[in-house]
């Protein structure tokens, strides 16, 4: 392995020389002290590991609307802005797209266009608005939100102030019609896993 510590007991060899992704059996790990909060994400002690202290790895209680072995769909329901928002995370404490291999990116945006796809079907939404930031919680997520021109902060970001109050009148069970959609696309998902494998080779 090349530079800097493994902080797991039991790792295989993943995508490029540095990165690393833990067994079945790893123990949880997290950074030295010396390095913890100064933004230190190198994959040799990110990519594949759990941090204990890290809130999406020890997350719970999740409305999951979709999810493979390597990452899930959850709808959100946290952001008073927002009341339209899905997320997609990668299961794997991993901090940035470039610690995964070529295949697990492309089935991230994949999964990511598909929920896009399905909350477009079902909110038909002013604007969908894409983001992956990760400066609080540098574990690998999109955030994946549905922008009307009635909500509180539409053009702006909805972490901006709200300069209304919203309008937005949503389906109740629209969680349950993007999951189904998820579900009914998880064979093509199937087929671009296996597309994707042998475009890259891996
Ligand atoms: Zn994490």
């Amino acid at each position: 392995m090349a530079a800097g510590r493994i902080f797991v007991s039991d790792i295989t060899p993943y995508g490029g020389a540095d990165v690393v992704r833990p067994s079945e059996n790893a123990v949880w790990a997290r950074p030295e002290p010396c390095l913890r909060g100064l933004g230190y994400n190198a994959p040799f002690f990110t990519a594949g590991v759990r941090m204990k202290d890290c809130p999406i790895c020890a997350a719970s209680g999740e409305e999951v609307l979709w999810r493979n072995d390597r990452m899930r769909v959850i709808a959100v329901h946290d952001e008073a802005n927002a009341p339209a928002f899905c997320r997609v995370i990668w299961h794997a404490h991993v901090a940035e797209m470039t610690d995964l291999s070529a295949a697990d990116r492309y089935e991230l945006m994949e999964t990511v266009c598909h929920v896009e796809r399905a909350m477009r079907r079902v909110l038909r939404p002013a604007k969908i608005n894409l983001a992956s930031l990760g400066n609080v919680v540098p574990h690998l997520h999109w955030h994946v939100i549905a922008r009307f021109a009635d909500d509180a902060c539409f053009p702006a970001s909805i972490w901006a102030a709200a300069e209304r109050k919203s309008a937005v009148s949503l389906p109740e069970d629209w969680t349950r019609q993007v999951a189904d959609i998820l579900a009914d696309e998880a064979g093509k998902k199937l087929v671009i896993r296996a597309l994707s494998q042998h475009e890259y080779g891996v």
